[in-house]
C-alpha cells in the first residue's frame, strides 16, 4: 500500500468550474499560500479573477484538461456537472478528489437516490421515468401531488414540474430521463455540510435552515431553529452518506424536516454549498477552507459558529433599476458584502450575498433583510 498523497500549503490546487463557489475557494486557498489553477469554458470568470492560472477551454478538450492537470498536485471541482470523461482524464496526471465515483454518482438524480436508498438512507418514494408510458406508470405507484424532475443537469428547480394529479401527466413532455417523486410537505428544509478527511475522520458544521423562493436559495440561518435530537440525526445521517461514498473532501446534504420531525435527505452536492455560504464569515473554518483541507490531507479544521447568522442571497433582479446601493449596505456594520465579480446581472442569476452576524438568527436574519432592503432603497423584504 502505498501512503496517501499530502499535499501542504504551497501546493498548486485545481478546480474544475470557475463559478462563485470556485471563487470563495480560492480565496481560502490563497489565504494559506496555496496556488491555484481554475478551468472552464469561460474567461474572466468569478473564481479566475482571484486565481493563480485561469485556464479557458471545453471540458471536452482532452488535450487541454490533460495539460492542466499536468500541472496540478490535487484536483477538485466547484460544481457536479462536470463530465466524468474529464476528471478520469486530469486522474492520470494528478491526484483527484473526491473520487470520479462520488461526481458520477451526485450528477444524476436516479443514481443519487438509488444509492441513498441502497445504503438505507430516508429518501421521498420515486420512481423512474423515461417516457410517457413510463410517466404514467410511475404516477400509479408514486400518486400525486408529486414533482417530476430531471435527471441530469438539474438545479435550483430547473427541470423541474408539480404534478398535482394524473390527469396533467398527458400535457408533459419528457425531456430525457426523469423521476418522478412523492410530493413533501416539509415543514422546514435543512441542510448539513460534512467533510470527511483522507483517515476517514468526519466533521459537520452547524445544521442551518433554508428558505427558498422561486426555487432558489433566498436565505439561510445558522443554527437552525430544530430539536437537538433532530440536529442530531440530521448530522448522523449527513457522516452517514460520506462514509458510504467513501468521500474525500466536503460534501452537501439537503433535507426536507416533516413535521413528525422525520428528515427525508432530497439532494447531494459533493462541494461547497449556496446554503454554507454563513461558514466564511461565522464560523472558525469556513466550507471553503474544509474543502481545501480535505483534499490536501490537512487535519480538519474547527467547524464551530462563533455568532448566529444569516446569509441572503443577491440575485440579478436587484439590478433592474441600476447598481445597487452598496454604500447603505455596508453602513449595516455587522454585515459583510460578497459580491462575485460577474458582468450581467440577469433575473435568478446568483451574483453575490449578504452575511449578518448577531446574537441570535432572528435578529441576524431581520438584519440581513433590511440591508439587502437597502440595496434598493425599500423597506425590507
Ligand atoms: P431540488 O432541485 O431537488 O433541490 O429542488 C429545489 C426545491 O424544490 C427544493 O429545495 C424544495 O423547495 C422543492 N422540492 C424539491 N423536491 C420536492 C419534493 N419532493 N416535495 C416538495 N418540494 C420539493
Amino acid at each position: 500500500m502505498t501512503a496517501p498523497c499530502l499535499f501542504p500549503p504551497g501546493s498548486t490546487v485545481g478546480l474544475m468550474g470557475s463559478g462563485q463557489l470556485g471563487r470563495m475557494f480560492a480565496i481560502a486557498a490563497r489565504r494559506m499560500g496555496y496556488r491555484v489553477h481554475v478551468f472552464s469554458p469561460e474567461k474572466d470568470t468569478p473564481a479566475g479573477q482571484l486565481a493563480d492560472v485561469e485556464v479557458t477551454a471545453a471540458y471536452e478538450d482532452q488535450a487541454a484538461v490533460e495539460a492542466f492537470a499536468a500541472r496540478l498536485d490535487v484536483l477538485t471541482f466547484e460544481f457536479e456537472n462536470i463530465p466524468v470523461r474529464s476528471i478520469d482524464w486530469a486522474a492520470g496526471h494528478c491526484v483527484v478528489r473526491p473520487a470520479g465515483f462520488v461526481l458520477h454518482t451526485c450528477q444524476h438524480r436516479l443514481r443519487e437516490k438509488q444509492f441513498l436508498k441502497n445504503a438505507g438512507i430516508p429518501v421521498a418514494d420515486f420512481h423512474p421515468v423515461s417516457d410517457q408510458a413510463g410517466l404514467d406508470a410511475a404516477l400509479d405507484a408514486i400518486g400525486a401531488p408529486s414533482v417530476l424532475k430531471t435527471a441530469a443537469f438539474g438545479y435550483d428547480g430547473k427541470g423541474q414540474r408539480k404534478i398535482s394529479s394524473p390527469a396533467e401527466a398527458d400535457s408533459i413532455d419528457i425531456h430525457g430521463p426523469s423521476v418522478l417523486e412523492r410530493f413533501v410537505p416539509f415543514e422546514k428544509e435543512i441542510s448539513v455540510l460534512v467533510a470527511r478527511g483522507l483517515d476517514g475522520e468526519t466533521s459537520t458544521f452547524p445544521v442551518c435552515e433554508n428558505t427558498h423562493r422561486n426555487h432558489i436559495l433566498d436565505l439561510t440561518i445558522a443554527p437552525a431553529s430544530i430539536a437537538p435530537a433532530v440536529d442530531q440525526s440530521a448530522r448522523a445521517l449527513a457522516c452517514t452518506i460520506a462514509e458510504r461514498l467513501d468521500l474525500v473532501g466536503l460534501l452537501a446534504v439537503e433535507m426536507f424536516l416533516l413535521p413528525d420531525s422525520t428528515l427525508l435527505v432530497n439532494e447531494l452536492a459533493p462541494r461547497p454549498h449556496n446554503s454554507g455560504h454563513y461558514t466564511f464569515d461565522a464560523c472558525v473554518t469556513s466550507q471553503f477552507e474544509q474543502q481545501l483541507r480535505a483534499i490536501c490531507g490537512l487535519a480538519l479544521g474547527s467547524t464551530e459558529l462563533l455568532r448566529p447568522a444569516a446569509m441572503a442571497n443577491l440575485l440579478g433582479d436587484l439590478w433592474k433599476h441600476g447598481e445597487p446601493d452598496w454604500l447603505a449596505a455596508a453602513a449595516f456594520p455587522s454585515v459583510k458584502i460578497h459580491l462575485y465579480g460577474k458582468t450581467g446581472p440577469r433575473p435568478g442569476r446568483k451574483m453575490g450575498h449578504l452575511t449578518a452576524l448577531a446574537d441570535n438568527t432572528d435578529s441576524a436574519a431581520a438584519m440581513v433583510r433590511e440591508a439587502r432592503a437597502s440595496l434598493i432603497g425599500k423597506p425590507r423584504a
